[in-house]
């Protein structure tokens, strides 16, 4: 079957999709192991018909096509996902621009907590040249994406392989961000399957109330931080006053950003400048 016979079986098959052109286009360049030139200029180009259909029959089932493809986008990057870690937010851009924004050319430590497939640290330490980045996550097999993608990008970075509520990674930070499980547990049945069926739910599982994470780093980072030190959590739409207040209890100078939707999702909070007399 041939590149144009294939998009259009494709397109006509994903009838879940909300932008079936644009995925069945992204499965015939897979399946052909072909890119986008190939794709335009040699629309006559032979496709396996098997392999390009078994690919559009997971897409159908639900499985999201970043998985199928093994990469996802997030700043401007790319990443390779997989299903032990979270496919990136776009909505988690508004966390990684506001870390960009605070720390420009500045040389700091930076810590990611639950880093997943590491597409917080790794796009502040690559826009931000002077950054140290270190990663810590419960999941080995998430690290091991982790590591794959500071490869990718050229970044070095420390690792951690650790419970964040039993540990936490030794000395202290300038910089220390998280976008941690945050769904309460009752609500992770209740998700789209894209996400309750393929994405992993020890990132997504924030207790039964959602807070379990924000409540050791709020109580924590004072700790780990060094003077002037910034702290960044991504929250869920609904979970700015409590994040917030959470934060407040362990830190005097803190506030909230919204997204492009104008939703709640950043909490920020400073540890005080100590001034020696
Ligand atoms: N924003 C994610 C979702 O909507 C949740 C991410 C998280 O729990 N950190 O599924």
């Amino acid at each position: 079957m041939v590149i144009r016979q294939a998009l259009n079986m494709v397109r006509e098959y994903l009838t879940a999709s909300d932008n079936p052109m644009f995925e069945a286009k992204q499965l015939v360049m897979l399946a052909g192991g072909i890119g986008q030139m190939d794709f335009i200029l040699h629309p006559d180009m032979e496709i396996d018909e098997d392999e390009l259909m078994e690919l559009a029959r997971r897409r159908q089932s639900g499985e999201p096509l970043q998985y199928i493809m093994g990469e996802a986008e997030f700043m401007s990057l790319g990443f390779k996902v997989n299903e032990n870690v979270l496919i990136p937010r776009s909505d988690t851009e508004t966390l990684a621009e506001y870390l960009i924004e605070q720390i420009g050319d500045r040389e700091c430590s930076v810590l990611d907590i639950g880093a997943g497939s590491g597409c917080i640290g790794i796009s502040v330490a690559h826009y931000c040249k002077n950054v140290r980045l270190h990663m810590a996550d419960i999941s080995e097999g998430a690290l091991e994406v982790a590591k794959a993608n500071a490869k990718k990008h050229g970044i070095n970075a420390v690792f951690y392989h650790m419970d964040i509520m039993k540990g936490f990674p030794e000395g202290k930070f300038d910089v220390i961000v998280s976008n941690p499980p945050y769904i309460r547990t009752d609500v992770i049945e209740t998700l789209q399957t894209e996400v309750k069926d393929y994405e992993p739910h020890t990132a997504l599982d924030g207790g039964a109330d959602g807070l379990r994470f924000y409540r050791r780093i709020a109580q924590i980072a004072p700790m780990k931080l060094n003077n002037g030190g910034l702290l960044a959590l991504e929250i869920g739409y609904d979970q700015g006053s409590e994040v917030l207040g959470l934060v407040s209890e362990h830190f005097s100078d803190c506030g909230l950003i919204r997204d492009l939707a104008g939703a709640d999702r950043v909490v920020f909070a400073r540890r005080p400048i100590q001034l020696c007399v």
